[in-house]
C-alpha cells in the first residue's frame, strides 16, 4: 500500500460523533449495568484448565481496558483479541470457524460471511498482517468494518477492531465509499460481494499508521484518533499497576476487592480523560494532547503507589451517563464486549458479526434521554424501543444530523514523529 491516502473524494458524507446539547437530560446509571464483576469471575471459572492462565489474564485485562476506552475515554472503536492457531483464530479456546460455518446454511449472506471469514483466517495463518472486511447494512441502517491486525508486540495474537458506520438498509454506497479509501480498485454492488472479498494484505509497515488509515477510512477525524491514542497510552502508563491488582483479584475470585479496584480505576480514568479535554492553555491551534502527559512520573506514582490517593477514587460511587459513552461510540459497537459474552456467543453458534449487530438492537424499555418518550416492554420485544445509547430511533437520526462535517479529507496524517 502506498501513501496515496484519501486522494479521492468520498461518495457520501459521513457522520462524526457529537455530544448531546448541554440541556438534554442525561440519565445516570450504575457502573454495574455496564461492567459486571460477576461476569468476569464467571469467565475465569469457565476457561480454567482450557487456556493458559496468562491468556486468561490477558482477556481480563482487555475487558478492563476496553471498558475504560469506551466508557471513560470515549474511544470510537472496540476490539476483540484472538489467538492464531494452525487451524484458525481462537477466542478463549474456541475456534471461530464453527460459528461462521454453522450459520452458513442460513442464507446467501451467511454463506458469503463464512467464505469471507475463511479467506481472512487462511490469510492471517499464512502470515499476512491485516484483513479489512466490509459488512454493509444488514438488519438496520448501519454497516460494520471489521479490521483484523496482527498484534504489534506479539504476532501470535490478532486484534479485531469493530467499527460501525451509518448506511441506509438495502444500499451499499457508503460501504463502497469506505472501500474506495481502503482499496481503490475494488468495486462491488451487493452485500455478498463485499463479504466475499475481504482486503487481505500486509498494510503499512508501521502498525499504528495502518490502524490510523483504517479508522480514518470510516470517517473518524484525525483529532479523535489522536486523542484516543494518547488517552490509551496515558491509561496504560498511569493505571497499569492498578489493573494488574484488579486482574489478580478477579483471578482469585475476590469480588469485593475487584469491585473497589474497578471503581477506583474507572474514576481515575474519567479524570485522565477530562484532563485530556481541558481547553489548551496555549490557545486554539495548539492542542497537542501528548503535551499533557509529558511529565507523568508524579502521576504514575500517585495512581500506582499512593494508597491514600487511590483510595479516594476507589471509595467514590461510580455512575455512568445515560448509555455510557454512546455519544462517542454510538457509530461503533455499542456496549463493550466482555470476554464472557463473546465466548458464550461463539459457543452457541453466533458469529462475531451477528454479535456486533445484536448489540445495536432497539430492545430496551425506558425513557429516551432526548425526547423523554416512554417505551414499554412490549415495544422492546418488537425491537421498537431504545437502542444501546438510551435513544429512540428518531432521536438517533436527529442526533446524527447535528454532527460535524468529517475532516478525513484534510491533509494526510502527520506521522513523522
Ligand atoms: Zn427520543
Amino acid at each position: 500500500m502506498t501513501a496515496t491516502l484519501l486522494e479521492r473524494p468520498p461518495t457520501t458524507s459521513f457522520e462524526h460523533a457529537a455530544l448531546p446539547s448541554p440541556e438534554s437530560p442525561v440519565k445516570l446509571t450504575s457502573i454495574d449495568d455496564y461492567f459486571s464483576i460477576e461476569n468476569e469471575i464467571d469467565f475465569v471459572d469457565k476457561v480454567k484448565g482450557i487456556i493458559p492462565e496468562q491468556d486468561t489474564r490477558r482477556y481480563i485485562e482487555d475487558d478492563m481496558y476496553k471498558f475504560l476506552g469506551e466508557f471513560a475515554g470515549k474511544v470510537p472503536y472496540t476490539t476483540i483479541r484472538y489467538k492464531k492457531t494452525p487451524s484458525g483464530l481462537d477466542f478463549a479456546g474456541l475456534n471461530l470457524s464453527d460459528s461462521y460455518q454453522r450459520a452458513a446454511t442460513n442464507g446467501d449472506r451467511e454463506h458469503a460471511e463464512w467464505v469471507g471469514y475463511d479467506k481472512i483466517q487462511q490469510g492471517l495463518i499464512a502470515g499476512k498482517k491485516t484483513a479489512k472486511w466490509i459488512s454493509p447494512a444488514k438488519i438496520a441502517d448501519y454497516g460494520f468494518l471489521f479490521h483484523f491486525q496482527q498484534d504489534e508486540s506479539d504476532p501470535e495474537w490478532i486484534n479485531e477492531y469493530i467499527l460501525r458506520y451509518d448506511e441506509p438498509l438495502g444500499t451499499t454506497d457508503i460501504s463502497q465509499g469506505i472501500m474506495d479509501r481502503l482499496s481503490p480498485d475494488e468495486s462491488y454492488n451487493t452485500a455478498e460481494q463485499f463479504l466475499y472479498n475481504p482486503v487481505i494484505e500486509d498494510g503499512f509497515d508501521d502498525p499504528k499508521r495502518e490502524l490510523m488509515f483504517v479508522l480514518k477510512a470510516t470517517g473518524i477525524s484525525d483529532a479523535d484518533i489522536e486523542r484516543s491514542f494518547v488517552y490509551e497510552a496515558a491509561i496504560k502508563q498511569l493505571l497499569s499497576g492498578r489493573v494488574d491488582e484488579y486482574t489478580n483479584a478477579i483471578l482469585s475470585g475476590d469480588e469485593v476487592g475487584a469491585t473497589q479496584l474497578r471503581n477506583g480505576i474507572f474514576a481515575a480514568a474519567l479524570e485522565i480523560a477530562a484532563n485530556l479535554d481541558k481547553p489548551d492553555p496555549n490557545g486554539p491551534g495548539h492542542t497537542v494532547h501528548s503535551d499533557r502527559f509529558s511529565q507523568p512520573k508524579d502521576s504514575v506514582n500517585k495512581f500506582n503507589n499512593d494508597h491514600i490517593f487511590f483510595g479516594n477514587y476507589a471509595s467514590q460511587e461510580v455512575k455512568i451517563e445515560g448509555g455510557g459513552s454512546c455519544p462517542a461510540i454510538r457509530k461503533n459497537s455499542g456496549n463493550p464486549f466482555s470476554a464472557n459474552d463473546i465466548r458464550t456467543a461463539i459457543a452457541t453458534g453466533t458469529s462475531i458479526e451477528n454479535l456486533a449487530e445484536s448489540k445495536w438492537d432497539y430492545d430496551k424499555p425506558g425513557t429516551c434521554r432526548i425526547c423523554e418518550q416512554e417505551f414499554s416492554d412490549t415495544q422492546a420485544q418488537h425491537n421498537d424501543a431504545l437502542g444501546p445509547c438510551a435513544l429512540c430511533k428518531d432521536c438517533e437520526k436527529q442526533f446524527n444530523q447535528l454532527d460535524d462535517t468529517p475532516t478525513f479529507l484534510q491533509d494526510d496524517f502527520d506521522l513523522a514523529a
